[in-house]
């Protein structure tokens, strides 16, 4: 079998870049680890997108419900400092939009499945006459010829073992817990707030709800693991959701199982390596305060389906090497930076010490009255600068 490209990973960032690129005639192949997917609910994960990723989905056709955000209020939990951000400071109609994992990987993974083989992996990469073609070697034994391997197989990437690639990572040694909750009438549904506190950082968004009926929302909370020694993950969640209810002035009622994963970061010093490409979570992972990691996966996928189509288009072969350089060279500085003021806000504050504290409250202030450091932070949280 022949195919031009070849995606390891059926997940959202790597059904997104098939789905595109059917619509521009080049063919791949999914190749997923895990078997067919038969749970279709909603379940409890949510994605915070950003405007720009939500309008690549909908040039693909690719519809789910959403819950959109104009305001986003972020305050210290120790102190006063709090910063409002809001679409009408950058002229946009919402700063991003809260949709169901499930519902999205589900959506996408439904337009890829003819093409997507389950319960399979990529053994071996072998390159063959000279860069062109390469024979990519599966668990069930076929044998594939592509021209680009694409790694879009998440945070333990299998393709980026096989490529030789070499990465930095470190352990935040936190917790991300994340729940549904029924909020009180206080909770506006079109305004996300985050706390950060000595008790972790909050923050509380609303989810899909076409009814509205319950005003549902959802926790994403992110806690130092040395607050979790002895406790349980329900008994810390009951013990100091109270005083993120207090700060917020808004009721919550634990209305679903809670999720708890281990936060660490990852990033690779090259996305590339002959034909093998990296992409997504593949390529690197950030701290989920943001909510930015699928947005920087979709960023990536963006530029990684602009310059394969726009090779293809002129005749050039996508596996050139310049082609695959363009987009790591393009995505690469931009996902460090991410990276690097994730940690920033992460490690200022975790930070304990009084001094930080009055910096953190002054700094809160300060950027909530300059309008043009604000509509910067707003501008790149939304997307509007590419990200
Ligand atoms: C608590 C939490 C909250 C988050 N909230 C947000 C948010 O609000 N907004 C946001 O932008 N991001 C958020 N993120 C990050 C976001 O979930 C990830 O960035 C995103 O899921 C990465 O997508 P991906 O397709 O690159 O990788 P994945 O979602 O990891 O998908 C990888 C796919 O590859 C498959 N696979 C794995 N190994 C192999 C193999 N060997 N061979 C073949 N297939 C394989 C997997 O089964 C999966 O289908 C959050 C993360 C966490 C932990």
């Amino acid at each position: 079998m022949n195919v031009p490209i070849i995606i390891s990973g059926g997940g959202i960032i790597g059904n997104y870049i098939s789905v595109r690129l059917k619509r521009h005639n080049i063919e791949s192949l999914i190749i997923e680890k895990s078997s067919e997917p038969q749970d279709f609910s909603a379940g409890i994960r949510t994605l915070t997108l950003n405007n720009h990723t939500l309008s690549l989905l909908q040039k693909e056709k690719i519809e789910v419900e959403t819950a959109p955000i104009d305001q986003i209020n972020a305050l210290d939990g120790e102190g006063t400092g709090r910063i409002k951000f809001l679409s009408d400071d950058i002229g946009e109609n919402f700063l991003s939009h809260v949709v169901m994992f499930n519902e999205l990987k589900n959506k996408l993974a439904k337009a890829c499945h003819e093409r997507t083989v389950f319960n399979n992996q990529i053994e071996s990469i072998q390159n063959l006459n000279q860069n062109d073609t390469n024979e990519v070697l599966l668990s069930n034994g076929s044998s594939i010829e592509a021209k680009i391997i694409a790694g879009c197989d998440g945070r333990k990437s299998n393709v980026a073992k096989i490529s030789g690639l070499s990465n930095k990572s470190s352990e935040y040694n936190q917790t991300a817990i994340t729940f549904i909750c029924k909020a009180d009438k206080n909770f506006d549904r079109k305004i996300a707030h985050q706390v950060f506190s000595e008790k972790g950082i909050f923050a509380v968004m609303p989810m899909p709800d076409r009814e509205s009926i319950d005003n549902r929302c959802t926790i994403v909370w992110s806690v130092n693991n040395k607050n979790l020694e002895g406790l349980s993950i329900n008994d810390f969640v009951s013990s100091n959701l109270s005083f993120f209810e207090s700060k917020l002035g808004i009721k919550l009622k634990i209305d679903s199982q809670l999720l708890n994963f281990q936060l660490s970061n990852h990033h690779f010093e090259n996305y590339i390596n002959n034909s093998i490409v990296l992409i997504g979570d593949a390529a690197h992972s950030i701290h989920p305060l943001a909510g930015q990691g699928i947005n920087i996966g979709f960023a990536d996928a963006d530029i990684f389906c602009e310059e394969v189509v726009g090779a293809y288009n002129k005749g050039i072969a996508i596996n050139e090497a310049a082609v695959l350089k363009k987009y790591e060279i393009r995505r690469k500085g931009m996902n460090l930076l991410m990276l690097k003021s994730m940690d920033f806000f992460v490690y200022f504050f975790n930070d304990n010490n009084s001094y930080i504290r009055l910096l953190r409250n002054w700094g809160l202030k300060t950027v909530n009255k300059t309008g043009f450091i604000k509509a910067f932070f707003t501008r790149h949280a939304s997307g509007l600068n590419k990200i």
